[in-house]
């Protein structure tokens, strides 16, 4: 929902300025997802609305859930066409994350990433960003799923940094208080490493959490991995990050895919420390480590056994790190980064 659009409907229909509050509360409060079901409209507001208006910036296409029903995966038809994902977890008893897109496609080209294979299409609107929690909430009231949506990752399709100015609308929506209400603490955005972007992010939404998909500590690797990493070179994104530390004092996440063979070795564990250490205070640096999802590309995920070991290595140094599975593999989960479940460290 486009709250000026909607605000700039209700006065071309001539109705008093009492009627965008009831909207509103309808729409984010209680999450309805017809204006039908706002009795104290008009039907004729409702109707006119309806056109001029919708609640949604986009259509459900399906909807698919895991065996475990804590992830649910549903494909969103845009308008003049193109289709992304979003992604509903339950990781805990007791909370509701979404992952959201923020890009039809992705240009930067991650070579184990689905998404990253199909290149861009174009920038979702700040709209279509914040409608994939809406969709997630009116989806939650419709099956009837306890709890309360509060959590949000930018983690879906797409670079959030790539498209800067579109998150940031997005994202001050999220958390106007009249609005969706998500405390700025409690949503991510994951980058994966545009760095004049990031000293960006530091000082517009210094609360907002910041990750990192760093995915290989030599730049020779990484850029195999991250093509993106030939722009923004592991010297310029330490940089970035070093002013981002100092500038916001807040803890900093790295993801980091493990892929059998490629990333996984004792080496990149002692490249990855090493780089960490030269950020900044080790207590404000936290190493995600992701076990691989299996796309459409020739890699192939990393051992458990491995896995703990790398874990055990990144540890050793004084780092923080866990290992994170994936949640709802059966139904493909986004672009295989965030749909995790995390595990005892
Ligand atoms: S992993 Fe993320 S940044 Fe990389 S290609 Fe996929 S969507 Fe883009």
């Amino acid at each position: 929902m486009d709250a000026a659009k909607v605000q700039a409907a209700l006065k071309d229909l001539g109705q008093p300025g009492y009627r965008w509050d009831q909207v509103r509360k309808a729409v984010f409060d209680q999450a309805v997802s017809s204006y039908d079901m706002v009795a104290v409209l008009p039907a004729e507001v409702r109707a006119a609305l309806g056109e001029k208006a919708p609640i949604l910036s986009f259509s459900e296409h399906r909807v698919d859930s895991s065996a475990d029903a804590r992830a649910y995966k549903a494909l969103l038809d845009l308008p003049g066409g193109g289709t992304i994902e979003t992604v509903l977890l339950k990781p805990s008893a007791t909370r509701w994350t979404t992952c959201i897109s923020s890009q039809v496609g992705c240009a930067v080209g991650c070579t184990f990433c689905a998404t990253g294979l199909m290149g861009l299409a174009r920038n979702l609107t700040p709209e279509e960003i914040s409608d994939q929690v809406l969709f997630w909430r009116q989806y939650m009231k419709r099956m009837g799923l306890d709890g309360r949506l509060d959590n949000v990752v930018y983690m879906g399709m797409g670079e959030p940094f790539a498209c800067y100015e579109q998150v940031s609308a997005s994202l001050r929506t999220l958390m106007d208080q009249k609005l969706f209400g998500i405390g700025s603490r409690h949503i991510s955005v994951s980058t994966s490493g545009v760095a004049p972007r990031i000293e960006d992010f530091g000082r517009d939404f210094p609360q907002v959490n910041l990750a990192i998909s760093l995915h290989a500590a030599t730049d020779e690797l990484r850029t195999r991995l991250v093509p993106m990493n030939k722009a923004y070179p592991l010297a310029k994104l330490a940089d970035a990050l070093k002013k981002y530390l100092t500038m916001t004092n807040r803890k900093l996440f790295f993801e980091y895919v493990l892929l059998k063979g490629e990333n996984d070795r004792p080496q990149d564990a002692q490249a990855l420390v090493s780089w960490l250490k030269g950020l900044g205070p080790l207590s404000l640096l936290h190493v995600n480590l992701i076990v691989f999802n299996q796309t459409d590309t020739p890699h192939q995920p990393t051992d458990e056994s491995d896995a703990r070991r790398f874990q055990e290595q990144v540890m050793s140094s004084g780092l923080k790190a866990t290992v994170r599975q994936n949640l709802g593999r059966d139904i493909g989960g986004a672009c295989g980064q965030l749909v995790v479940l995390e595990k005892a460290a």
